[in-house]
């Protein structure tokens, strides 16, 4: 048996429409997940939705705002009850602010940065780890960050709202690895997408760059067969931990 095989599993990926979510929702359909990304954008859906359909043709896309609580819960029932039961969840739906710091930064900003990534993850996974634990297995992967281990001065709410979802993953690991239910995380380093479009060209970019080992921006595929080991058999032994994607910044 291939440890890293996924046919027969059925992924929801938040957040898929974007950079690091397709590089994830695009590598789970290429090991076999049967893949539908959630994201509020139809159009950006639709065009990641077309790249998965060349690899899955039943892949597919649902509109899903995550800060909307209770769509949470009917967005995962929906999923289940069309695709069949969830058995792979990927929280990576994100927003950041780059207020400058706690000075500047609004309550408004801080209070959507926390529903976006640790509320959402918080009550999608309650959603979902209820059909997996009665199903006797599950794999939830938490889209961390290398601001959860450093500070920021310039995004406060990002960097804590990411802590906390290491501590949330670790919590929820314990709590389900007595029904095979693992979770972990994977805590990407800087990766071209549209959330870092502002970064090249920039004094900042080239920091960030020299602190790098790999002397490279990441690219979303880089973090695409991290994903696929969490997903997959090969890692049923493996939970709560994070997995940095970062070419070497945490350990620079
Ligand atoms: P993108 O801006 O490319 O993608 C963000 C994705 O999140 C989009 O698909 C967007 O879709 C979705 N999204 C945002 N808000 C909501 C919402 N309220 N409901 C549903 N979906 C939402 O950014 P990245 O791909 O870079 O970010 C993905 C994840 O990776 C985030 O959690 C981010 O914090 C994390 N990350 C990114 C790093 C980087 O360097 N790029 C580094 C470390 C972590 P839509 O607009 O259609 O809703």
């Amino acid at each position: 048996m291939n440890p890293f095989d996924l046919a027969g599993r059925v992924a929801l990926v938040t957040g898929g429409n974007g950079g690091i979510g397709a590089g994830i929702a695009l590598g789970l359909a290429e090991a076999g997940a049967r893949v539908v990304i959630a994201g509020r954008n139809p159009e950006k859906n639709a065009e990641v939705l077309a790249r998965l359909r060349e690899i899955d043709q039943a892949a597919a896309a649902i509109t899903l705002d995550v800060t909307d609580r209770a769509a949470l819960e009917a967005g995962a029932e929906a999923v289940s009850a069309e695709h069949g039961a969830i058995d792979i969840l990927v929280n990576n739906a994100g927003n950041s602010f780059f207020s400058g710091g706690i000075l500047r930064e609004e309550p408004a900003q801080w209070d959507l940065t926390f529903a976006t990534h640790s509320t959402a993850t918080f009550l999608l996974s309650k959603a979902v780890a209820g059909q997996m634990k009665a199903r006797g297995h599950g794999k939830i992967i938490n889209i961390a960050s290398v601001y959860s281990i450093f500070g920021s001065a310039d995004l406060p709410s990002y960097s804590a709202t990411k802590g906390a979802i290491v501590a949330l993953t670790r919590s929820m690991a314990v709590e389900l690895a007595r029904h095979n239910i693992q979770v972990n995380a994977i805590a990407p380093g800087w990766i071209r997408t549209e959330m870092t479009d502002g970064v090249p060209g920039t004094d900042f970019e080239r920091d960030l760059l020299a602190r790098t080992p790999a002397k490279r921006w990441g690219v979303p595929q880089d973090l695409a067969g991290t994903a696929v080991f969490l997903a997959a058999s090969a890692s049923d032994f493996v939970t709560g931990t994070v997995i940095p994607v970062d070419g070497g910044y945490t350990v620079y």
